[in-house]
């Protein structure tokens, strides 16, 4: 349904390539699903991963608010509409002035991770509502966040007595257990140490309240992917294991399950070529590539699902893809093995499935002169004029 919708578009409005076409009743849908999945449970669509005004605009329709990063995504959302008081600020590394900015504009919920930070937020934002991001051991994802962000329990602890001394809100604590995460164990994890830091809070008197279980839910890509249904089941089951005593309020950071399956890249095929005569494998170099668009290919990570567009018969055979620059780190896939069509040729169309998330966003400015990746929305099939 919403690649044959994106599929009639393109045919008849045939716009260069490369372009994302993200279909805005399938981003409603998803957002829609997620809150019957996790009932009363907050949804805060994590903006980074599309931050098409028209997506925000959909995602706000279905009820949800936001994720937010740092001031520009603060007055894109507030811009098409987005109560302050919808959004949460899960950045932890902000600048003084971005906090002041956030909390002068009605933003009331921050992360944090630093006894450096809670300071500041004491100061720039007096009074705002505070979580502590803890760092959680578990199974590694697709993507991972390494140790970049989150404290160890004991200083979460320390940080959440810290900001009632400071006169802030101690709300709860959040942790993320890394982007397109496929082990449904891995927010067990999470909840648990979680659960601790509740109990420990209450041995000090502090009582928390709210719980983030941020991001993490994957899609199909060339692999498959849990369904929502399953991983709700599992997180389910760790907070009645955890929280027997009653469920804190729930905080969900959705970023690539809201938009992933709601976009479909086109691309165009620029050369096709072997490095010696030999060779089994071709070289396909694509119209798309690292720095315009397809930044989650980074260690082959994200391994997306291409499908020719241009009919060929006839056998297919190994190739290695890469993007159109003059950068050695512009190859998108050479370990995971892909076969195209032999009879591939220069201006045939592919389509890249489910590449709605973390595609746009990441496009670079000009790189080489590229422009960033074009992003068209569709409402009913049809195109939204920005
Ligand atoms: C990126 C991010 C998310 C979204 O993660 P997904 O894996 O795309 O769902 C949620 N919360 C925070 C704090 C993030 O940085």
């Amino acid at each position: 349904m919403t690649f044959d919708r994106i599929r009639s578009f393109l045919t008849e409005h045939a716009p260069a390539t490369p372009c994302l076409v993200v279909d805005t009743d399938t981003v409603a849908a998803r957002v829609r699903e997620l809150a019957e999945r996790f009932p009363g449970a907050r949804l805060c669509y994590a903006v980074k991963a599309n931050p098409e005004p028209a997506v925000v605009r959909t995602v706000l329709a279905a009820g949800a608010g936001f994720d937010v990063a740092g001031r520009a995504e603060i007055e894109l959302c507030l811009a098409e509409g987005a109560r302050p008081e919808s959004l949460s600020y899960g950045n932890t590394i902000k600048k003084p002035a971005d906090i002041a900015f956030a909390h002068a504009r009605g933003v009331r919920e921050f992360v944090t991770d630093a006894e450096d930070d809670l300071h500041r937020l004491a100061r720039f934002a007096p009074g705002a509502q505070v979580c502590v991001r803890l760092l959680v051991d578990g199974p590694a994802s697709v993507t991972p966040f390494g140790r970049k962000f989150g404290c160890a329990p004991q200083l979460a602890v320390d940080l959440l007595r810290r900001a009632a001394e400071l006169g802030l809100d101690p709300a709860g604590v959040s942790f993320h257990v890394g982007s397109q995460q496929l082990d449904l164990s891995a927010w067990d994890n999470g909840i648990a140490a979680a659960a601790k830091v509740f109990a420990e809070l209450a041995s000090h008197g502090v009582r928390l309240r709210r719980l983030n279980l941020g991001g993490g839910f994957g899609v199909p890509y060339t692999g498959p992917a849990p369904s929502l249904a399953e991983y709700a089941e599992a997180v389910h089951r760790s907070l009645r294991s955890h929280f027997p005593a009653g469920l804190p309020e729930l905080v969900l950071e959705p970023g690539r399950a809201a938009v992933a399956e709601a976009g479909l890249i086109r691309t165009e095929v620029v050369l096709v070529s072997r490095r010696s005569a030999g060779d089994e494998h071709r070289w396909v170099y694509l119209d798309i590539g690292r720095y315009n668009g397809l930044a989650e290919t980074e260690n082959e990570a994200i391994a997306y699902q291409f499908e020719p567009v241009t009919h060929r018969t006839g056998e297919d055979g190994p190739v290695i893809i890469a993007g159109p620059t003059c950068d050695g780190d512009d190859v998108l896939y050479q370990h995971t093995p892909y076969r195209l069509p032999l009879e591939l040729r220069t201006g045939d169309r592919l389509d890249i499935l489910n590449a709605g998330a973390y595609t746009a966003s990441y496009s670079s400015v000009s790189f080489n002169g590229i422009e960033p990746l074009r992003t068209y929305c569709l409402a009913d099939g049809k195109p939204l004029d920005e």
